[in-house]
């Protein structure tokens, strides 16, 4: 489909990339479950060869990815860490990364349990202030690691600017754009290098599979991550693509829900006596605001609040008392999930360190889903009484 390109997203969550299959007609592509393909006589097959390196479902996955993010190439990985180690192994020992300070907590694990040892230095700065970015880039400096929103505190980092100064640098942007969705933000027309995605969270949407993707645009960069992710073989299975396929046929029509309901909960929440501070980009005196509200469609479903009574009790009688808000780590599916940061997603990240990035150990964070906004409000209010 040549007019891909021009397509609206609405449009291309069900075309891009997808063609029914060839030999049936099938209108759903079908889920290639095999390890290996036939070859005609030795190096003649159909462009298959071996199911770590290519399957025609992954394959169908990461077009209409690529092409959500307006972007050429898409790669798709067994889970959203796997498409961040294979970004960190673009990078020698030697080579320095500017990252934000606030992120998600097992890419912060990754970073400096995993790769500091083998000899890459992160510096964690707070990238919503672009002169700590340029404070520590240096000739060292080879990528500039972006999450926005950021994880919990829904900071809003500029992505433009972002790519201004990886540009100078001569270093790669890669935006994790989880949190947004290609729905909300598209980080390569602000100049990113490299989209990442936990596809788990909104972009399969239904909290029944683990999925990465990594979208590029240079073709040279595509074939180094391709041969990272068949090297080093963190690649998802065939009925997994087709889960995330499926689930994309409905992320604008969720996505849009989600931001409503997010909206409505934020100024609900900001107006509560038991409440102390509303994180969400939504809210004009956000300091992220006008950024948020230039590159990016919505301001999203996810929040983040204290309690006024600012102690782990208080927070943990409201974590015990919510029914609809299920308990849980993850985001970004249809069902409403409630989070306790600190003693969860970012429990790998030190105190000391948490405090510092203004993560308080009484943030509550909710990835508020697609039910009934009046059952949602009940269901908080319901918490909120027990605290
Ligand atoms: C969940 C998440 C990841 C990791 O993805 P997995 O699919 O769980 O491996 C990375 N970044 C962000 C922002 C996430 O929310």
């Amino acid at each position: 489909m040549p007019f891909i390109r021009c397509m609206k997203i609405e449009t291309k969550v069900l075309h891009a990339g997808i063609e029914p299959d060839p030999t049936t007609g099938a209108i759903m592509t079908p889920i290639f479950q095999t390890s290996t393909y036939v070859q005609a006589a030795p190096g003649d097959h159909k462009g298959y060869e071996y199911a770590r390196t290519q399957n025609p479902t992954r394959d169908v996955l990461q077009k209409n990815l690529a092409s959500l993010e307006n972007m050429n190439f898409g790669l798709c990985f067994s889970t959203g860490m796997g498409a961040v180690d294979a970004c960190v192994k673009l990078l020698q020992p030697g080579d320095e990364v500017v990252s934000t300070n606030d992120l998600y907590g097992g890419t912060y694990r990754l970073f400096t349990k995993i790769f500091e040892p083998y000899g890459i230095r992160f510096h964690f700065v707070d990238m919503t202030r672009p002169e700590q970015v340029e404070a520590a880039v240096n000739s060292k400096t080879k990528m500039i690691w972006a999450e926005t929103p950021t994880n919990p505190l829904l900071r809003i980092i500029d992505i433009e600017r972002m790519s201004q100064i990886a540009k100078k640098a001569g270093a790669l942007l890669v935006v994790d754009n989880t949190f947004a969705s290609p729905y909300l933000q598209n980080p390569a027309d602000l100049g990113a290098d490299i989209v990442m995605h936990s596809a788990t969270k909104y972009i399969n949407g239904h909290s029944d599979v683990v999925l990465g993707a990594l979208c590029v645009n240079d073709e040279s960069l595509r074939d180094r991550l391709a041969f990272i992710q068949n090297s080093c073989g963190a690649t998802p299975g065939p009925q997994d693509c087709f889960l995330v396929l499926r689930g994309i046929k409905t992320l604008h029509i969720r996505m849009q829900r989600h931001c409503e309901n997010g909206k409505t909960i934020a100024h609900w929440l900001k107006n509560h006596p038991k409440v102390g501070e509303v994180h969400w980009p939504g809210f004009e005196d956000h300091p992220g605001y006008a950024i948020a509200a230039k590159q990016m469609r919505g301001f999203g479903g996810m929040i983040s609040f204290t309690l006024k009574n600012d102690s782990m009790d208080a927070a943990n009688a409201f974590l015990k008392n919510t029914h609809l808000f299920s308990l849980a780590e993850s985001l970004g599916g249809v069902e409403s999930l409630v989070g306790h940061p600190a003693s969860m997603t970012h429990a790998s990240i030190p105190k000391a360190q948490r405090e510092a990035s203004g993560l308080k150990d009484s943030l509550i964070r909710l990835s508020v889903g697609i039910e009934h906004i009046d059952d949602l409000i009940a269901d908080l209010e319901n918490a909120l009484s027990a605290v």
